[in-house]
């Protein structure tokens, strides 16, 4: 019997805003609050018409300290899932620190003026965090998220030992527009221009952006070109499962993604760094986000399929062994059940789970976790009640 407080009104926080009126059990009143407030009264407004459940709203700026409190301390939520962009991560601790307040969120830490996420900043936080008796669950999204999940599943009930981990994601829908961005287009835009990277045999390889790409065949879907990426759940899936040899991420791009991408960094509409025009300063890729379709308005007309999953092969009893487990969502059959697109759709549905399990005392201790570092099977069960059916194949042949 819980309030919550999310915060961040865009793709991500509509999905999470429904699938928490729907556990009604576990979350008794929920405020939506984010920059622009009548983004807010629009999901509650869809949150009524698909639940039935009134939820509150306000207008916050999450990286002003002090007017998170004072809303936190009008509202008096157990916990805030931060749904917002991963500049706000630092912030909303503090502000979860000074109030006593667990934290949820999906995507780790990013300074604003340097395209580099890792989870030192956050890691940071675990012996204050300790101290308060209040517990951070970070990156508890689909990827990161499930794929920490599914990674520790395996462990627990398919290998003795990790030796090798492929996660791999494809968005095989057609939105219609000739380009767009699933999530929010400037960490989208920032992830997929940086160098590349993957962890094997004790260290972190480097190469250029989108140069290593092979075909893999995806469930229900067929094989889609494939770009080796850097995704920062490979950092702590490394550090939790020390026997890991190697480790990557893999997501599908369209050519005409790609193509538009490559023009975009061309005329340098991808920079971050402040350029002056008309006397202003302006920050090229936030003007691009400007320009670019809402991730949140893809919805409509979306049609196909997501599909990620983690491929693994270790050992069990002494013998090798293959493990692919993997969730398809597809993107109409989510539009029609909260107005969502699959990517916003598979991120929003763990938050609240992430949540719930918290809320439960199921998830809960003290400190910073990642996903990986409870127990999965809870969150397992949850994930197939709660629109995000999981799927597994046993030494069956995998892509790599
Ligand atoms: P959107 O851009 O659609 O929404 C972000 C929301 O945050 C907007 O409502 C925005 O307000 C709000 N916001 C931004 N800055 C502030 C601030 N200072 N104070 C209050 N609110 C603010 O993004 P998405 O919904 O697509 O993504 C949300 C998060 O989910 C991102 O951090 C993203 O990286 C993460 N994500 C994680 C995934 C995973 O699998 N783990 C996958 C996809 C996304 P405004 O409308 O005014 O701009």
């Amino acid at each position: 019997m819980s309030k919550v407080l999310i915060i961040g009104a865009g793709g991500v926080g509509n999905v999470v805003a429904h699938k928490c009126a729907w556990a009604k059990d576990v979350f008794t009143e929920i405020m939506l609050a984010s920059r622009t407030l009548s983004k807010c009264d629009q999901i509650a407004q869809d949150v009524l018409h698909f639940t039935g459940v009134k939820i509150q709203t306000a207008k916050v700026d999450a990286d002003n300290v002090p007017e998170l409190v004072k809303l936190i301390k009008s509202f008096g939520p157990k916990m805030i899932i931060n749904v917002a962009l991963p500049y706000q991560d630092l912030h909303i601790m503090d502000a979860c620190l000074e109030t006593g307040v667990h934290y949820l969120d999906t995507a780790n830490y990013e300074p604003i003026d340097v395209a580099k996420f890792e989870y030192s900043w956050q890691w940071a936080y675990q012996d204050k965090f300790k101290k308060a008796g209040l517990m951070a669950l970070l990156g508890c999204g689909f990827d990161p998220g499930v794929t920490g999940v599914f990674t520790a599943y395996a462990q627990k009930h398919h290998f003795d030992e990790l030796h090798y981990l492929d996660i791999v994601d494809c968005n095989a829908g057609d939105h219609g527009k000739s380009f767009a961005t699933n999530f929010n287009p400037e960490i989208n835009i920032r992830e997929i221009t940086q160098k590349g990277k993957y962890w094997e045999n004790g260290q972190w390889i480097e190469i250029d952006p989108l140069s290593i790409h092979q075909a893999v065949d995806y469930p229900h879907i067929g094989a889609k070109e494939s770009y080796l990426l850097y995704h920062e759940e490979l950092e702590s899936l490394v550090k939790n499962f020390p026997t890991l040899k190697r480790a990557r991420f893999w997501m599908t791009f369209s050519q005409n993604y790609i193509t538009h991408l490559r023009v975009l960094e061309n005329v340098g509409l991808t920079g971050i760094k402040p350029i002056k025009y008309q006397g202003i300063d302006i920050v090229p890729l936030q003007f691009l986000k400007a320009v670019l379709p809402e991730p949140s308005s893809l919805g409509e007309n979306y049609q196909g399929q997501t599909s990620i999953g983690c491929q693994i092969k270790g050992v069990k009893d002494g013998n090798d062994k293959t493990y692919f487990v993997y969730n398809n969502c597809d993107h109409a059959v989510v539009y029609k059940e909260c107005k969502a697109q699959a990517i916003a759709y598979t991120t929003g549905v763990p938050a609240s789970i992430g949540a719930t399990l918290m809320m439960r005392n199921e998830w809960m201790k003290p400190g910073v976790y990642n996903v990986e570092e409870f127990n999965p099977d809870p969150f397992m069960a949850e994930l197939n009640k709660k629109g995000l059916p999981w799927h597994e194949q046993v030494n069956e042949k995998l892509a790599f």
